[in-house]
């Protein structure tokens, strides 16, 4: 019985990707005028700029209909901003240890910046799309972007942290607050973790399709 185990997973997340697909597809059919708004953009990424992270996906987002109160993030917000509802939606416990941390790392010179926190389904959707139109496939934006079902940014429990300096203050410094980066692929993106505190932080995934909490 349980050998079967890993081949019917394989095939319920192949079915949800076809699900995916089809949706995307109407999504973007739909979204026909956005779509071509976008590619006339001189922002427009090129297929050469693509490697890049889902907080980067959303700094191309300002052309997009959806803002702050889906979860849009000005330029120079920290996680201080009450007045941001991609900061003040975040869990309580996780902005309480990003404050303390942002706090302490300010003391070694170094700031915090939210490129991303709380997002409303809405956004997640439409950063989903701009991921597969991006990257080309379902499976290939996978990797950088969760659906509105499974994202971390949805629930309020994750928060994308810039510039690089302070991803790796977090690095270093981040499991003595229970703050934990979650994917190897995705140095910006952290999450609570209170068992961090007396243990570290878990080992982390490899990118977001190797964690059980994308496979819904
Ligand atoms: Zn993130």
């Amino acid at each position: 019985m349980t050998n079967s185990e890993p081949a019917r997973t394989t095939r319920r997340i192949h079915r949800i990707l076809v699900a995916v697909v089809l949706v995307v597809i109407a999504a973007i059919a739909a979204a026909s005028g956005y779509e071509s708004l976008a590619s006339s953009s001189s922002t427009a990424a090129s297929p050469i700029d693509i490697p890049r992270g889902e907080h980067r996906v959303l700094r191309s987002e300002h052309r997009g209909a959806l803002g702050e109160a889906d979860g849009a993030v000005p330029d120079g917000t920290t996680v201080f901003d009450d007045e941001i509802p991609a900061v003040a939606n975040l869990d309580p416990a996780l902005l309480s240890a990003l404050r303390q941390a942002a706090t302490d790392a300010a003391d070694d010179g170094v700031e915090f910046f939210v490129d991303s926190g709380w997002r409303s389904p809405e956004y997640q959707e439409q950063l989903f799309r701009e991921a597969v139109s991006q990257y080309g496939s379902v499976e290939e934006a996978a990797r950088w972007v969760a659906t509105p079902e499974t994202s971390a940014h949805v629930s309020g429990d994750a928060v994308d942290i810039g510039p690089s300096e302070a991803a790796t203050w977090l690095f270093e410094h981040g499991a003595e607050y229970g703050l934990c980066q979650i994917y190897s692929n995705e140095p910006w993106h952290y999450e609570l973790r209170p068992e961090a505190f007396d243990h570290g932080c878990p080992p982390m995934y490899a990118d977001p399709t190797h964690d059980p909490r994308m496979q819904q």
